[in-house]
């Protein structure tokens, strides 16, 4: 019998990973936009971290962590469900924040929950977060928001909304905790046996029950916009004005509560107005009670993270392509011993240069071997036979065109794929920037006039 990948897991295939790399390095582009580097820490990390870091009446943390323990080992461990604990505690340990400030750093993970798998939802899935420590400034809020914007924007894709709350901060909380708790006091014979846990330890964790009755239930909950503070209400009203004279556009969702404990103040969540229940796309905020929680001092932080697996689901559906690998430049096709020899060696040489050069390795006949090359996409093909081997020159063919020429394959192949490389790379310029600019560019302007 066969070993499966466990539930809720994924193998992305060699035909796929393009997609992968194509999203990744876009992401890396937009972080450098705004001074965001990229930070590594481990897979798993200390339980307590989690515990204290994400909170232990989260969902996350009562019911989602992976536990992992050594054989031999006494210590418990957990994958990370997240990304900010581990960030926060690399920033602490390695004395981070105590470096100019703001700190600015972004991770692409794996993250670890367990849930009920199903589309856009698995039990390990990848994140692209950015966390941005020491600012306090409203001009924070709106500069790491703007960072996801612009990458769902760059990537083409539509209909996502960003949602915009504030949870405030614990001293305008406690009113609020008050009003919450004699809000659902009144329903206790309804909600669920979690809810009412929550009730007592976390009354803000009700308005993010999954359970329909609940949902219902905190629908005519109060809201916490009604009971922030003038500072909280004043942070709010300037995140919302830079956001809006940045041209990004939100609305404002006072039922975004977020489902991980250590926010304060600005949280968000860009939501797909398109897809069903994975539509949260990417989602953050405000924790300025997180870095003192994990040990380190009073420093103010924020930060988002953006579900990979959801925003490649999402440009799916919208038909979006993501750029494509590179095409094999060359196949070169040989007949017998020798000559494949030779095509080794050319393809050898070529690849040094920086092109895709592929030559048979499977002694198939050449029929075959053209057959492949069709298969790869290979942009041009050259066949070596004893007679191309004793007069130095073959056919060179362009394999969209059909168009062939004879070419001394030991001097002029590299020139004659360099200029094929040059005149695509200018079609592409040229399409990516408009042809105007291009010419532009190319000192073309006063000619076109
Ligand atoms: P949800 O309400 O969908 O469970 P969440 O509030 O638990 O989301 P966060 O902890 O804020 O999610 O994680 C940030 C982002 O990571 C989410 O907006 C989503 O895009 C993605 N994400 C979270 N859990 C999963 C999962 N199990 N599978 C795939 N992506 C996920
Ligand atoms: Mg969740």
């Amino acid at each position: 019998m066969g070993i499966n990948a466990p539930r809720g897991t994924q193998d992305v295939l060699p035909t796929e990973s393009y997609k992968w790399q194509a999203l990744e390095r876009l992401l890396h582009e937009v972080a450098a936009l705004y001074g965001f580097h990229e930070l590594r820490t481990p897979t798993f990390e200390q339980m307590d971290l989690f515990q204290r870091g994400v909170g232990d009446t989260t969902d996350v943390v009562q019911k989602e962590m992976f536990e992992v323990r050594a054989q031999k080992g006494a210590d418990l461990f957990a994958l990370r469900p997240e990304g900010t604990a581990g960030a926060v505690r690399a920033a602490i340990e390695n004395g981070l924040l105590n470096d100019a400030l703001p700190l600015k750093a972004y991770y692409m993970a794996s993250c670890f929950r367990h849930e009920r798998p199903q589309a856009g939802r698995l039990r390990e899935f990848h994140q692209f977060g950015c966390e941005l420590f020491g600012a306090a400034s409203p001009a924070a809020d709106a500069e790491v928001i703007a960072i996801a914007d612009h990458a769902l924007k760059m990537l083409g894709l539509k209909g996502i909304e960003l949602n915009l709350n504030s949870i405030g901060c614990p001293e305008c909380r406690r009113n609020y905790y008050q009003a919450l708790r004699t809000y659902f006091e009144t329903y206790t014979d309804r909600l669920c046996p979690t809810c009412l846990v929550r009730l007592e330890k976390n009354p803000m964790r009700l308005l993010d029950c999954k359970v329909p009755e609940c949902g219902e239930i905190a629908k005519d909950a109060p809201v916490m916009l009604d009971y922030l503070c003038e500072d909280c209400k004043t942070h709010f009203e300037s995140v919302k004005s830079r956001l809006y004279s940045q041209g990004i556009g939100f609305k404002i969702n006072p039922r975004i509560v977020r489902g991980l404990d250590y926010y304060t103040r600005t949280v968000f969540e860009f939501i797909s107005t398109g897809i069903g229940a994975q539509g949260t796309v990417c989602a953050g905020g405000r924790y300025d009670g997180l870095v003192q929680e994990l040990g380190g001092k009073p420093t103010p932080g924020l930060g988002f993270g953006m579900g990979l697996e959801r925003v490649l689901l999402l440009l799916e559906e919208q038909g979006i392509a993501l750029q494509e690998p590179r095409q094999c430049d060359l196949y070169i096709g040989s007949m017998g011993e020798e000559a494949n020899r030779k095509a080794c060696e050319l393809a050898a040489s070529l690849r040094r240069e920086g092109f895709w050069v592929e030559c048979d390795l499977m002694a198939r006949s050449v029929k075959a071997q053209m057959k492949y090359a069709n298969k790869l996409g290979a942009r041009m093909s050259l066949i070596l036979g004893e007679n191309e081997l004793q007069t130095g020159k073959a056919l060179l063919k362009d394999m969209e065109s059909g168009e062939q020429k004879e070419t001394a394959f030991e001097t002029e192949l590299m020139n004659l794929l360099y200029d094929a490389m040059l005149a695509r790379e200018a079609d592409s310029v040229a399409e990516q920037i408009g042809p105007d600019a291009f010419k532009r560019i190319l000192g073309l302007e006063s000619q076109a006039k």
